[in-house]
């Protein structure tokens, strides 16, 4: 197994290993998988140190913000899996979920009492930073957060992050120190340490969730106080149905990835996958350089070499075809600009922390006459005048996803039809992170954000209500992508609530 990578780690409570308790609790709350995960290996680490057996605690809150069947049911897919999975490894695994609000509250400081050590995981994104500071006040035990994020530790390189062009240079100055070290494969398969015993009084107040509960056919209505209006999608949750969708992709899409996302159809589709922690980025780039017949291992000495001489340039820098140079361009410098510039900036979802040029041009553009202007319903309900914005809000509330080039188109239009940026920036990440699979997501900011000016330039003329912002237009969108098929799909769609 490969030495836990001690730049991914954090110790929030640096106290000594309790030398009598029983096991090492691993706390799997955002790297929802069992290989190529760094906290999983840490907390191993410790079984081996100490001797001591392993608990993973998955739970599931009700209450978290934007809760509803659609999300929960990607995550009870996830925690069957690692039952399925964990079971043989003869690991106690005890996946926990709640059925009223707030009444998973003391189940994680009750299984720390009798833990050597609490490892977690630690992620920039949506509840992840909070939840961890709640914890550290409660622990009274070593309480270590491990990163599993990207490819690049979220601790290496650190310092501001104006631009892609900026991120994508530091990367390709660091990233040939950092592929060699993935995470193991199969961590579980060398575990010798046995199923650790948990108090009766715990498994009496909190009981585990069973297989059958967390299977699909169970309705979520009959247990779980969620959002109902926002249903189930066809898309489950898990490693095992990611793997195939990246297979999937890499067989049939990979090839033509520059045009697919100018398509109105997911382009590889393993946003979701990447926001739940289902796969790891390093898995998908194995995938896609054995897909051009080449690995990590044969890569990285030419990329040591290029190192000094990165210039930030977004093709070349791996040698391969350009439609695979463009999707690790995605995968590598889009997605953890996102990751990076959320840990740096814990402020990034309020609105005013964009950058001062954008600002002040929605400020000054204020009381400018709006040409169309919905209320928060007509947007949800996608009732407006445009039918190319009705289908992109209708596929993104029936299907929970968005054509790649459409969510830019979307964003921006609902900032030129609202009555001030304020109700827009609450408006999309509502709609986006309630609605959206990858929601809630440290790139559901970047993409927001980016509407709103970050990580762009002014653009000129400057415009009503957008003022120097960069523009996009229905009318230009319709000349670009072919969206015959789309069109008549979604806007088939009569009642989008029942
Ligand atoms: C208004 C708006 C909202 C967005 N909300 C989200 C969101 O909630 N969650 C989310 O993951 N992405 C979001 N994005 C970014 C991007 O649109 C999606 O990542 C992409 O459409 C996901 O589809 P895919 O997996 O098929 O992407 P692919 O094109 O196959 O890309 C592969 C992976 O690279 C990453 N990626 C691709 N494009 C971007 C990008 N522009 N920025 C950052 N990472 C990228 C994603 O992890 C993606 O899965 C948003 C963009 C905008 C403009």
């Amino acid at each position: 197994m490969p030495a836990p990578c001690e730049l991914r780690r954090r110790v929030l409570c640096d106290l000594p290993p309790h030398p009598e308790s029983q096991y090492i609790l691993y706390w799997l709350t955002a790297t929802r998988r069992l290989e190529r995960n760094h906290a999983l290996d840490q907390a191993l680490d410790w079984c081996t140190k100490l001797n001591k057996p392993l608990v993973i605690l998955e739970s599931l809150r009700s209450d978290y913000r934007w809760s509803c069947p659609r999300h929960h049911r990607v995550l009870l897919d996830a925690m069957a899996e690692h039952i399925a999975a964990i079971d043989p490894c003869k690991i106690r695994y005890y996946p926990y979920v709640e059925h009223e609000a707030g009444a998973g509250k003391g189940l994680l400081a009750a299984m720390a009492q009798d833990a050597a050590v609490v490892v977690t995981d630690r992620h920039p994104g949506f509840h992840f930073p909070a939840m961890l500071e709640a914890a550290r006040k409660q622990l009274k035990v070593r309480f270590e957060v491990v990163e599993s994020v990207g490819l690049l530790p979220l601790d290496v390189a650190p310092g501001p992050l104006p631009s892609a062009y900026v991120l994508r240079r530091r990367m390709q100055k660091n990233l040939a120190n950092w592929l060699g070290r993935t995470a193991a494969d199969d961590p579980l398969t060398a575990y010798t340490w046995g199923r650790a015993k948990i108090r009766p009084q715990i498994e009496a107040r909190w009981p585990e969730a069973t297989t059958e509960e967390l299977a699909p056919a169970m309705r979520l209505e009959s247990k779980i106080p969620l959002a109902y209006e926002v249903p189930v999608t066809n898309w489950c949750g898990g490693t095992r149905p990611a793997r195939a969708l990246l297979d999937r992709f890499i067989e049939e899409q990979l090839p033509r990835y520059g045009e697919r996302r100018m398509e109105a159809t997911p382009t590889s589709g393993l946003s979701m996958a990447l926001h739940y922690g289902f796969l790891c980025p390093s898995t998908i780039l194995d995938a896609t350089l054995a897909s051009s017949d080449t690995s990590r291992a044969h890569i990285l000495p030419e990329l040591a070499k290029r190192a000094n001489l990165s210039r930030g340039s977004r093709a070349g820098w791996w040698g391969l075809s350009e439609q695979v140079e463009t999707f690790l361009d995605q995968l590598v410098t889009w997605r953890e600009l996102g990751h990076r510039f959320a840990d740096q900036n814990p402020d990034c979802e309020r609105y005013g922390s964009q950058p001062s040029w954008a600002v002040a041009t929605l400020d000054s553009h204020r009381a400018d006459a709006r040409e169309f202007a919905y209320t928060r319903e007509q947007f949800e309900q996608a009732r407006t005048h445009d039918p190319l914005w009705n289908a992109a809000q209708r596929c993104l509330v029936r299907e929970g996803w968005m054509p790649n080039y459409l969510r830019m188109l979307w964003g921006k239009n609902l900032l030129t039809w609202s009555q001030d940026p304020e109700e827009a920036w609450e408006l999309l990440f509502h709609l986006n992170n309630l609605y959206a699979l990858d929601g809630r997501d440290p790139n559901s900011m970047r993409g927001i954000t980016w509407v709103f000016g970050r990580f762009d330039r002014p653009f000129g003329p400057e415009r009503p209500v957008t003022g120097k912002l960069r523009p996009m237009s229905s009318v230009n969108t319709k000349r670009k992508m072919a969206l015959g098929e789309f069109l008549d799909r979604f806007n088939k769609v009569e009642r989008l609530f029942s």
